[in-house]
């Protein structure tokens, strides 16, 4: 957990990145994008995937919860359906998860991140009880930051993305790590929209009153809630499709591992 003082044991390295996100967000195209740039920039990657019941991926990995859990079989097992699966298959890989980080620990000299795919539908890691030791374990070993993507394009319009950032602050609420938000998708629609609304209110509002002329005063609130969210974020709008934004990524990853060495605390 975060203490002001919890930077005397971190090692700077590997730093650890979380890619969260709705489904179809992007998580699984952004890894192997953001594992491409690493194998051309000569950073040292290693690559986790935690999603049970994906079917191929587009990248290597050095872990994969695959090889452990079988996720047909954990559904015919315990009889459960698609999410059940997932969502068992990662308990039971959790409950393994300090042989990972002993794997991780004894490469640290040699890694400069450890990239993080997280279970296609958003809620199977950030509201479980194995996501959360899992965020937990990492984050009380490494410097750990939470990449939080969003499909643009489907964002646009201002109660959606009002919905989106709730979500997103949700997630800074209780993991307390440093967040950044990855608008993706920007070669589809830019992301200039939203870093008016986040550093605007009034501007969202206007967006939200032309778009539903609904004035309620919950959006009132909530937008208001959002400001302060936003001012304990950072963003960045890429594609992981054509590479826009990348570098600006991994900036931003560092200035946030940087927060977290230096004991940062989420205020809200
Ligand atoms: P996940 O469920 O979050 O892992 O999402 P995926 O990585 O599987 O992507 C969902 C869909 O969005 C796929 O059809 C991708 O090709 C598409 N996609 C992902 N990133 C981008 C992007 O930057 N630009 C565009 N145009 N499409 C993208
Ligand atoms: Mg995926």
């Amino acid at each position: 957990s975060s203490s002001g003082s919890s930077s005397i044991n971190f090692k700077k390295k590997p730093v650890i990145i979380i890619v969260v996100g709705m489904a179809g967000s992007g998580k699984t195209t952004l890894l192997h994008r953001l594992v491409c740039h690493t194998q051309s920039s000569n950073i040292r990657g290693y690559v986790l995937n935690l999603d049970p019941a994906v079917m191929t991926l587009p990248f290597g990995t050095n872990i994969d919860i695959r090889d452990t859990v079988r996720y047909k079989d954990v559904m015919k097992e315990f009889k459960l359906g698609p999410n059940g699966g997932i969502l068992t298959s990662l308990n039971l890989f959790s409950t393994k998860f300090d042989e990972v980080i002993s794997v991780i620990e004894r490469r640290a000299d040699q890694l400069d991140y450890v990239l993080v795919d997280t279970p296609g539908q958003i809620e199977i890691f950030t509201w479980s009880a194995s996501g959360a030791i899992i965020t937990e374990a990492f984050a009380s070993t490494f410097p750990t930051v939470i990449a939080y993507v969003v499909d643009t394009p489907r964002s646009a319009n201002p109660v959606t993305f009002m919905s989106n950032m709730l979500y997103a602050c949700s997630i800074l609420y209780k993991t307390r790590l440093p967040l950044l938000i990855v608008f993706n998708k920007v070669d589809v629609a830019r992301h200039e929209f939203a870093l008016e609304w986040m550093e605007d209110f009034e501007a969202f509002q206007a967006a939200v009153e032309i778009d539903t002329s609904y004035t309620a005063s919950l959006t009132r609130s909530l937008s208001l809630v959002l400001d302060e969210f936003y001012k304990n974020i950072r963003s960045v709008g890429v594609s992981a499709v054509s590479g826009a934004g990348v570098q600006e990524f991994f900036e931003a990853v560092e200035t946030s591992a940087q927060e977290f060495m230096e004991g940062y605390k989420v205020d809200l």
